[in-house]
């Protein structure tokens, strides 16, 4: 039986990069996905190319459309057993010159996006036993220059995991975070730029001294599949790191 037959499945932010990957994966492994995203033509393009069962936009800063999303899905999938929290965005800037309402912003989007979208979702998940994936990154797990409100913005995310996962045993539904290191996505694409005027060294040369290569989006999904299966039915409050060894290493 293929890892995820069955299973019902809404991945946010799911029209481009990460998240469309994991849409893929997932429904190669036999899942049922409903792709949600920002921008609706996106979203579209994306579940027709993957063979989607459906599409629920939302954009994950307005609870009512969260809610909204979350209902739809609901309906064309007869029930959910995983959500995935992948939407999310970068803003690179030193922290104490971000203006605040920027800091607000990646914590309206990493933070109280994947918040309201996992409480619109839990009385389905406590039906289903199901599970949430939280897309986070090594960010929540140290820090890095330029990515201070982003690494904020993931670590409350971690941390939001963890006490899910504690608080909802009792109910079955389990809650994991995966924390990559950088992947090749159009976010990575937008950072290169900053990053090289801050550290002086080509973005490729960095990559491959800390992590060997880029992750691909699909490295990542392999995680997110693994985690949403019932082949990890004793992992939850999890925080699970694919960065090459990045965050392993001092030097
Ligand atoms: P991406 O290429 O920018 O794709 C993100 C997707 O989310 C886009 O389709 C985007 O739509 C959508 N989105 C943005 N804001 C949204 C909102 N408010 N509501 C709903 N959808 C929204 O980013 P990615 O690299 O695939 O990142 C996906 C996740 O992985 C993020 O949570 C990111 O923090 C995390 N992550 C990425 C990396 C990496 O190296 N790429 C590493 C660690 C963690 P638009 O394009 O229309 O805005």
């Amino acid at each position: 039986m293929a890892e995820l037959e069955g299973k019902r499945v809404l991945v946010t932010g799911s029209g481009a990069g990460i998240g469309k990957a994991i849409a893929t994966l997932f429904t190669e492994r036999g899942a049922r996905v409903v792709v949600s995203d920002i921008d609706a033509e996106t979203a579209e393009k994306a579940a027709a190319e993957i063979g989607a069962a459906g599409v629920a936009n939302c954009d994950v800063t307005d609870e009512a459309q969260v809610q909204a999303a979350v209902a739809r899905a609901v309906e064309i999938l007869g029930g959910l057993d995983v959500l995935v929290n992948n939407a999310g965005i970068e803003i690179s800037s030193p922290l104490l010159q971000q203006s605040t309402e920027s800091f607000e912003r990646i914590h309206a989007v990493n933070v109280r996006g994947p918040f309201v979208a996992m409480k619109a979702a839990i009385p389905h998940l406590m039906e289903s036993r199901g599970n949430v994936v939280n897309i986070a990154s090594i960010a929540g797990l140290g820090g890095s220059p330029l990515l201070g409100s982003y690494c904020a913005s993931k670590a409350a995310l971690i941390q939001m995991t963890r006490v899910a996962a504690v608080e909802m045993r009792p109910t079955g539904v389990r809650f994991n975070a995966v924390c990559p290191g950088f992947a090749d996505t159009a976010m990575v694409e937008r950072l290169v730029p900053d990053f090289e005027a801050a550290t002086q060294v080509p973005f490729g040369d960095l990559v491959a001294q800390k992590q060997g290569r880029l992750g691909t989006p699909t490295d990542i999904a392999e995680v997110a599949a693994f985690l949403a299966s019932d082949r990890a039915s004793w992992v939850t409050g999890s925080a699970y790191v694919l960065d090459g060894g990045l965050s392993a290493s001092l030097v």
